[in-house]
């Protein structure tokens, strides 16, 4: 099972699920996914659709779950702030209750936003974080981070099978035009010659995964025995600042986009990078698309995105 599943990491996971030759039942209430991002998935014999969401409590036989139901883009979580924390909390203590009751191994997508505004430079696993807990960021922050600590306390209490992989940012195709992250709103605006917005002065960091990898990730962990429970960073080590970033994104559009910069949004952590000593140890992986291919990837999809848009 994977929660979340129509949505851009979800539906590249189920895909791969299906690829590998699992039955795969997707469950996610549409709130950011959709079924286009699906595709030729819904003539499956293998895959499975259910419209449901994760707040409420769900009766299904599965042996594994991949909790990724949650939004991921600030502008979609800050939203509808309360929901946002009910997913993550709520929603997490259904799918351990379901997990407990079928006995299937569990596996949680957290994310680097536990680590908050990081003053330990790359974040390790064993950093505690420096998060707001009552900023425009905390109910994302703070619901993953109370998520991981159900997952521990249903391994501690229950002995259930758990995975937590702290996920960093990560880009490629089937994000939204209007997703609200950096990587989709540079590629738009270069694309239709708009300029393009630096939140601050563009000297942040952020490292960038490209899905495929992530999507590999998830799955040696999910594969892996009894006794390995994370939390695992998964993401690129290679760091870049936002500027850097908006000139790639112009030099491989061939762009005539302007740069210009606008207020930094609050609590915006200032650096980003996994240390992923662990991943590689544990998982033996580590990310093997550089920046530049995934980019161009990426950029390949929003075209075809603009091109049918066009024509329609
Ligand atoms: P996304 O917004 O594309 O996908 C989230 C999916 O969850 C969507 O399909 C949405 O409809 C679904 N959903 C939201 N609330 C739900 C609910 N209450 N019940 C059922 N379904 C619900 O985001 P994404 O980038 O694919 O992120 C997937 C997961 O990975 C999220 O948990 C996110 O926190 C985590 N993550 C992503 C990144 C990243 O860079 N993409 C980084 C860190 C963590
Ligand atoms: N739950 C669920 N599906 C199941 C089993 C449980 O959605 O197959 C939900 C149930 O609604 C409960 C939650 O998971 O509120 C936590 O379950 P648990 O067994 O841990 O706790 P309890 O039922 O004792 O509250
Ligand atoms: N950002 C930006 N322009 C945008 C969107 C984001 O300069 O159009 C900046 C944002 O302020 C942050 C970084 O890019 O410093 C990454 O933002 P994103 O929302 O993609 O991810 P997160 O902040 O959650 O890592």
């Amino acid at each position: 099972m994977v929660t979340g599943g129509a949505g851009f990491l979800g539906s590249h996971l189920c895909e791969k699920l299906i690829s590998l030759g699992h039955e795969v039942l997707c469950v996610d209430n549409f709130y950011t996914g959709t079924k286009s991002n699906l595709g030729a998935l819904l003539e499956c014999s293998r895959f499975e659709l259910l419209r449901h969401d994760v707040t409420f409590p769900l009766y299904v036989e599965v042996d594994q779950i991949f909790n990724l139901a949650c939004p991921a883009s600030p502008v979609h979580y800050q939203y509808d702030p309360v929901q946002t924390t009910k997913t993550s909390v709520h929603g997490s203590i259904n799918m351990l209750g379901l997990a407990k009751r079928v006995k299937a191994t569990i596996l949680q997508a957290s994310t680097s936003e536990v680590y908050g505004d990081p003053e330990v430079h790359p974040q390790p696993e064993d950093y505690w974080g420096r998060v707001n807990p009552i900023g425009p960021r905390s109910c994302y922050d703070e619901g993953k981070r109370c998520a991981e600590t159900l997952f521990f306390d249903y391994r501690r209490q229950h002995k259930l099978s758990i995975k937590v992989a702290r996920i960093f940012n990560t880009y490629g195709p089937r994000m939204k035009p209007n997703d609200g992250r950096v990587v989709s709103n540079f590629i738009v605006q270069a694309l239709s010659n708009r300029p393009i917005a630096i939140y601050g002065d563009g000297s942040q960091t952020r490292s960038f995964c490209y899905v495929d990898d992530l999507i590999d990730g998830l799955i040696r962990l999910m594969d892996t025995p009894d006794e390995v429970t994370g939390p695992i960073n998964l993401g690129n080590p290679t760091e870049f600042t936002i500027m850097e970033l908006a000139e790639l994104v112009i030099e491989l559009t061939g762009s005539r986009s302007a740069i210009e910069f606008k207020p930094l949004p609050a609590d915006d952590p200032r650096q980003r990078q996994p240390d992923i000593t662990r991943a590689r140890e544990t998982l033996a992986w580590s990310p093997s698309v550089p920046l530049r291919d995934g980019l161009i990837k990426t950029i390949a999809h929003f075209e075809d995105l603009l091109r049918e848009s066009a024509v329609a």
